[in-house]
This record gives structure tokens, C-alpha cells and sequence, in this order.
């Protein structure tokens, strides 16, 4: 039986009101539209978040529009300054803002600090900025010529992010995008919106200029009012597949930057000479924390031999010991879901595993604490083919699923013609195997013994296939490709005693 910690009673009644952040301070809503903001762990609604209209989103565009001629003037030794200094009050008020992440999206807090931590580091990273930015410089590339290249920003650009990952992933964006020169508007998930104004408030407190960061909260319409308006000039984004799909193809459409990262069926593949008891903890540990509400969540097992009867015990062992409860209580492993509608649906997916000739090892609908919160246990299915909807589905929620299979080269294939392409993972004892697996293997992180294989600040995240639009991955040097553009300078100081007319092509020897 999972062991349930108990709800502690703490979040006030009363429902806040969310509002928008525009050139540095808070503007209430007059769309007339707003949406519910719950704490899942108690199943109770605790704030209303405004929902911006086509104008309110044009006024937040329009301050950025505005702050940006000075902004991109600030010297770099200025901006990294004011970078450290932000990255000081993030690294101060982590815990506050883990407590906002528990209290709105209900993974534990231990790793809603994590996710902070993360976050913070891509803000490390970009207090580099004026290492990251330099150019080259080509002496005497021709005679008495020299050629340099210059990076610069790009102007406003928009951030529209997930509810899974409420804080770290604004930060993917804005921390780069500033560091870059560029003004910015985020339009965060309605789902989860506090974390985005409490940055914001932030930054403002670090000394960041009026309008270089603003928020604006809604749905569709929000997006849309930023994907066509004219003065958006890159576009990130991160979530689901059909929507990163959509935002790709309309901000295209409309002459903006964009770079989309979209959904993930990440699998972990299990070799027979694997340790079995690390890779079952590894596999509990990836696939259950946040409650499977990560895009880099392992959702699929692929046991390679006789690997799959030792893992299925091993995982079966583990999961009564997973302690599911109210973030907020220091023993809880794994919080709610961040919705009643999520809930249901995830639960849906056991019992349509069963329907199709899945083994469901572990029910999680038996095991889930009954308060009213939006909990659903640990679940294992077992046996389950790639033909099946949970097996191409993006459940995201914890059900783990795992497929046998005989050799390396099925576990390979089936990696490898899956439409997604986010993250997979390898565990085994042999080198060799791994050096030809992260040789073929059709994914943009691979982890090689290490199931969650998020690559650190200073290189990229992104991945392949359906789980990006776009060239650039997000964050590391790809980050500050994607919110720059190369200018290539080419330059003579002639004696004009010397000059004349010559219609020549340029010629450099
Ligand atoms: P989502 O696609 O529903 O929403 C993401 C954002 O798009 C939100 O801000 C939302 O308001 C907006 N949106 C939703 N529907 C829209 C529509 N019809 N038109 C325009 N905008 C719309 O995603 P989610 O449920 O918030 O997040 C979970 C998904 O995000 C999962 O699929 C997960 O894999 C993915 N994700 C991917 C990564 C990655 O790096 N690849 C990281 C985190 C999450």
C-alpha cells in the first residue's frame, strides 16, 4: 500500500487575483476573461488569473517595443552586473519560489527547488554574456582589409511556456534573451502563472529597466495576439506537440524566429548485464518524480532478455515505498497532478492498458490519497506493445510502462521509430554497446547509465524529431544563436590618395 503523507490544511481560503506585469508593474485585467488556479494537493481553487485580450497583449508588446533602443545600448560589463545580481535573488528567494511552484503545479518541494536550481543555473550561464558574444576578427583579409563579425539582438521576443515547469523554463528563455540585448514579453501557463509575476518582481528589484521583461497570462488568444503582431520578432516555445507544431508553422507564417520544443515518449532501454537494482531505482526515480509530469520523464521501459522479469520485480518492490502526498509535507516523494481533467485522463490511460492486453502490475487509482486532491499513484504496466495507445501516447502522469523485447537492435528500432525524439536513456555495463548506442540512436539527449539526461546550462536542450520545430535548441550556445543575428563587417581605411573607380567584382587576393 503506497503510504500517503497528509494534507497540512495551510493554503488561505480566499482567492487571489493574478495579474499581468507590464512595463514594470502589475495591470489587472479588463478583458473580462480569467481562469481558476488550484492547489492540486488539496483539490481547492486558490487564485483567478486574468486572461489578456489582443489589446492588453499589444501593450505589453508595446512596452517592450520601447524599452529595447536603451536596452540594447547598456554596455555588456552593465547587463552582466545586473545578471549577477539577479542571479543572487533568485538564489535567495529559491525557496519562496518553490513554495509558489508546490503550491500551484503540487510537485514536492524538494524538487520544485530542484527545478529552481536548474533554472538558476542557465542564469549562471548567461552572466557570461560577454564571453558568449564575442566575435571574430579577420586581420588583413584582403590587403589593408579586415572582416569581423558581430552578434546583436534581435528586438522583442515572446516566451510562451508549459505548467510543467512554471519557473525553470521561462528562465530557458528570458535569462538568454535578455543577456542578449532583446526586451521580452512571457505568456506562462494559465495553469500555473504566480512564479512568472513574482520573478518579474524580481528583476525589477535586481534594477532591471521598465518593459525589458513583461508578463501577460491567458490562452489561445494571448498566443495568437503574439504570434501575429508585427513587432514580435522571435518566438519560444515550449509544450505539447500539436500546439509547438502550431506556433511553429503561424509564427513562421508570419516572419518570426521561432523554435518550438513539443512533447516526448522517452525510453529507457534495460540491457541484460544492466545492474538491475540501479536501473529499477533509476526507472522509479525518472519515471514517477513530479508525478511523470516531465518532458523528460521516462514513460517507456524497453527490458532487453531476460532483463524485463528482474526489473518488473525490482520496480514492483519500490513502488509501496513511494510516499505520495501534499508537496508541502517534507515526506512526500511524489505530489498530485496539476489538474482534476489531468488526473482523470492519466487514469484513464490504465484502464484503456488493460482493454488493450497490457498487465497492469500496479494499480495507482487503488493507492491514490482520497482528501479531494488531484493525486493518482504509482502505476506499472507491464507487457506493453508498441501498437497500443498508451504506448504511443504521451501520458504524462505516473504510468510507467514497460515493453520485452529480444535484443538490443528491437529495443534500438523501436527508439528510433518513434515520432518523438526528446530523451532516452541506456543502462548497461558494456562500453561498447553504449558508444554504438549514442552512435544511432535517433533522439537530442541521450543518457548513457543517467535516465534523466538534461544537458547542463552550458550546452543545449532539444530534442529530434516531433519533439522540436525549429533549428536551435533552447538555452547554452544554441540559446544565444537563437536570440541574436550575425552582422559581418568588412572594413578598409584606405588613403584616399589612393582611390578610384573599379567596377570589378571585390576581389580578396
Ligand atoms: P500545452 O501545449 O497545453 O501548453 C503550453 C502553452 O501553450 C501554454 O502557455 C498554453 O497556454 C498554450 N496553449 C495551449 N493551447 C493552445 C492553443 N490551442 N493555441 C495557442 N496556445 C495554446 O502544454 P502543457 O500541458 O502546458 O505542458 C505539457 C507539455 O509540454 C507536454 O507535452 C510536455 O512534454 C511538454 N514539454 C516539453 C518540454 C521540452 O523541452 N520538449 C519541456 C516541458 C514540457
Amino acid at each position: 500500500m503506497t503510504q500517503v503523507a497528509q494534507a497540512p490544511g495551510t493554503t488561505d481560503a480566499k482567492v487571489r487575483r493574478i495579474s499581468h506585469w507590464i512595463g514594470g508593474r502589475s495591470v489587472a485585467g479588463e478583458s473580462g476573461r480569467s481562469g481558476p488556479v488550484y492547489n492540486p494537493a488539496l483539490g481547492v481553487q486558490t487564485g483567478e488569473v486574468d486572461f489578456a485580450s489582443r489589446d492588453e497583449v499589444g501593450r505589453a508588446v508595446a512596452a517592450a517595443k520601447e524599452a529595447f533602443p536603451a536596452w540594447r545600448e547598456v554596455s555588456l560589463s552593465r547587463r552582466q552586473e545586473l545578471l549577477f545580481r539577479i542571479r543572487e535573488l533568485v538564489h535567495d528567494r529559491l525557496e519562496d519560489i518553490a513554495r509558489i511552484l508546490t503550491d500551484e503545479h503540487g510537485k514536492v518541494l524538494s524538487d520544485a527547488k530542484g527545478e529552481v536550481q536548474r533554472g538558476l543555473e542557465v542564469i549562471e550561464h548567461a552572466c557570461g554574456i560577454p564571453t558568449l558574444l564575442r566575435g571574430n576578427f579577420s586581420e588583413q583579409a584582403s590587403t589593408g582589409i579586415d572582416v569581423y563579425s558581430i552578434r546583436q539582438p534581435l528586438g522583442v521576443c515572446a516566451g510562451i511556456t508549459p505548467f510543467n515547469f512554471p519557473a525553470m523554463v521561462p528562465m530557458w528563455m528570458w535569462a538568454p534573451a535578455l543577456a542578449c540585448g532583446n526586451t521580452f514579453v512571457l505568456k506562462p501557463s494559465e495553469k500555473d502563472p504566480s512564479a512568472s509575476v513574482y520573478v518579474a518582481e524580481l528583476l525589477k528589484e535586481a534594477g532591471l529597466p521598465d518593459g525589458v521583461f513583461n508578463v501577460v497570462h491567458g490562452d489561445k488568444e494571448a498566443v495568437d495576439a503574439l504570434l501575429e503582431h508585427p513587432d514580435i520578432d522571435a518566438v519560444s516555445f515550449v509544450g505539447s506537440t500539436p500546439i509547438a507544431q502550431y506556433i511553429y508553422t503561424q509564427g513562421s507564417a508570419n516572419g518570426k524566429r521561432v523554435q518550438a520544443l513539443g512533447g516526448a515518449k522517452n525510453h529507457m532501454i534495460v540491457l541484460p548485464d544492466a545492474d538491475i537494482d540501479m536501473a529499477a531505482d533509476a526507472a522509479v526515480s525518472a519515471g514517477y518524480g513530479s508525478a511523470g509530469e516531465r518532458c523528460m520523464a521516462v514513460s517507456m521501459l524497453v527490458a532487453v532478455g531476460h532483463a524485463a522479469d528482474d526489473l518488473v520485480g525490482a520496480i514492483q518492490e519500490r513502488l509501496p515505498k513511494v510516499k505520495v502526498g501534499d508537496g508541502m509535507q517534507p515526506d512526500s516523494e511524489m505530489g498530485p497532478l496539476v489538474t482534476r481533467e489531468h488526473r482523470d485522463k492519466v487514469a484513464s490511460y490504465i484502464e484503456k492498458g488493460a482493454a488493450e492486453g497490457a498487465k497492469v502490475v500496479t494499480d495507482g487509482r487503488e493507492t491514490a490519497p482520497d482528501n479531494g486532491g488531484f493525486f493518482l499513484g504509482a502505476t506499472l504496466l507491464d507487457e506493453v506493445t508498441p501498437e497500443m495507445e498508451v504506448y504511443k501516447d504521451e501520458i504524462f502522469g505516473p504510468v510507467l510502462g514497460i515493453t520485452r523485447v529480444d535484443t538490443y537492435e528491437e529495443a534500438v528500432r523501436l527508439v528510433n521509430e518513434n515520432p518523438y525524439g526528446n530523451g532516452v536513456a541506456i543502462f548497461t555495463r558494456d562500453g561498447g554497446v553504449a558508444r554504438q548506442f549514442q552512435f544511432e540512436v535517433n533522439a537530442g539527449m541521450v543518457g548513457v547509465n543517467v535516465p534523466i539526461p538534461v544537458p547542463v546550462a552550458y550546452y543545449s536542450f532539444g530534442g529530434w524529431k516531433n519533439s522540436l520545430f525549429g533549428d536551435l535548441h533552447i538555452y547554452g550556445p544554441e540559446g544565444i544563436q537563437f536570440y541574436t543575428q550575425g552582422k559581418v563587417v568588412t572594413s578598409r581605411w584606405p588613403d584616399p590618395a589612393t582611390s578610384k573607380v573599379d567596377l570589378g567584382f571585390p576581389q580578396t587576393r
